[in-house]
């Protein structure tokens, strides 16, 4: 949810989601607060590219593989085409058919996944297991891996590979934190998150892209690697142990808010008011403007609008943390009240998905230009992450950055902490029902 990596991948996010939060936003939260983290995490992964078939490349050895309970071999070497079909799936070498059937699990270290588009050819290469299935028309893929690799790759793919370690750190526990408490976002999918900016950006251990715009390859990173292991098994808990499932966001513009603010959908106890962070200063997005014609931009929400001269777009609608919940479109005797995602939606849809980078703005109207001025990239909630990468340089720890983003919450491993004595609806009793309904011996997670 930001960060450099979002950089790269926000034009292709918006061909699928529209505006990269707008999936964020729809997801409730879980209720229930979890004590312990997950050992594993499962990740939808290609989310964006949806392919029809994939290649797959065993690396340096032969690769087992499981297909409708047929084993077969791949051969290094040698390419093999897996593709969607109307029963299921069919594995290819060459012109040659080896097996049919619904699903295929492999050792995702033992393969190389490669989509082929057009214009667009992607190579990726995960660890853990991968189960790749058919659904509606497209492949389905799937990574099992340790909450601790996917930690690793997350930290990797949001922040610049140059950003200092102690941003690194304070992602990594963020990022744990976060995990724990949003287990099942795309249950529907048989996964946990999927791999864009809607959950977090996961790239695996190593990938490859060359398009019409170029080449780009890149690896785990040293700063993913340690500041996954120099925190591993910390998490954001609230004093009596339970996780705080926590955000973070590329640029808060200023000051944070809530998930109850950003998100609207208020299930999630919140961790605590939104802080001030002038730490983000230096960020693009920390102040913006964007200018539009105001003919365009109402032409763009309303298309049938009348040319009107008395054509008005104005905030309709404000949290009280600044965030802009309704814009209105007034043409002639004519007025409509689109919430804030829709407005951001249909907008950057049909002007730009630059238009609106963030929900804190104001609209001014300078003759037949409507200037947009605005703080933040994202939602603004929890850990900014382009406060994170200043406070870092400032010579701030990961301790004293997540401190200040999330004031009321300790940064622990899970065996440091001695459960406090609970009372009423709080973290602790949300805790408690929790702890009723222990994970199952096989998963070290709820179901
Ligand atoms: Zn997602
Ligand atoms: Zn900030």
């Amino acid at each position: 949810m930001g960060g450099g990596g979002l950089r790269r991948l926000w034009p292709a996010l918006f061909l699928l989601y529209g505006f990269p939060f707008q999936g964020a936003e729809r997801q409730p939260s879980r209720l229930v607060a979890p004590l312990s983290l997950p050992a594993t995490v499962k990740i939808r992964v290609l989310t964006l590219f949806q392919p029809r078939s994939v290649w797959l490349h065993a690396r340096k050895q032969p690769a087992p593989l499981q297909l409708a309970g047929q084993a077969i071999t791949l051969r290094p070497g040698a390419a093999y085409r897996l593709e969607q079909a109307a029963d299921g799936l069919i594995l290819w070498q060459g012109a040659q058919r080896l097996a049919a059937g619904k699903s295929l699990t492999v050792a995702a270290d033992d393969v190389d996944v490669e989509v082929i588009g057009r214009k667009t050819r992607l190579r990726r290469h995960f660890c853990g297991a991968l189960a790749i299935a058919a659904r509606q028309g497209r492949l389905q893929l799937v990574v099992t891996q340790s909450l601790e690799a996917v930690v690793a790759s997350v930290v990797n793919a949001e922040l610049p590979s140059e950003a200092p370690l102690e941003a690194g750190k304070a992602l990594a526990v963020a990022a744990r934190s976060y995990m724990a408490g949003h287990l099942g976002r795309h249950a529907g999918d048989g996964a946990d998150f999927c791999d864009s900016t809607h959950c977090q950006l996961f790239l695996g251990e190593q990938w490859m892209r060359q398009g019409a715009t170029g080449e780009a390859s890149g690896k785990l990173s040293r700063l993913g690697q340690a500041a996954a292991e120099q925190t591993a098994g910390e998490a954001l808990r609230a004093t009596d142990g339970a996780l705080y499932p926590t955000y973070f966001a590329a640029c808060c513009g200023g000051r944070t808010t809530t998930p109850e603010e950003a998100f609207g959908n208020g299930t999630a106890p919140h961790t605590g008011g939104g802080v001030g962070c002038e730490w983000c200063k230096g960020s693009r997005f920390y102040a913006w403007t964007r200018q539009v014609e105001r003919r365009a931009l109402a032409k763009a929400l309303l298309p049938d609008a009348a040319a009107t001269d008395d054509l008005r777009i104005e905030v309709a609608g404000r949290s009280p943390d600044g965030c802009v919940t309704s814009v209105s479109v007034i043409s002639g005797a004519r007025r409509m009240v689109l919430p804030n995602r829709q407005f951001r939606h249909l907008a950057g849809q049909r002007l730009g998905w630059n238009l609106a980078p963030s929900s804190r703005y104001v609209i001014e109207s300078q003759g037949e230009t409507l200037i947009l001025r605005g703080r933040g990239f994202g939602h603004h909630v929890g850990l900014c992450l382009a406060g994170a990468m200043a406070q870092a340089r400032a010579g701030r720890d990961y301790r004293a950055i997540l401190a200040h983003y999330f004031p009321k919450a300790v940064c622990a491993p899970e065996k440091s902490l001695k459960p406090a004595p609970r009372s009423g609806a709080s973290w602790g009793a949300l805790a408690e029902r929790e702890r009723a309904t222990p994970p199952p011996p096989s998963q070290g997670r709820r179901p």
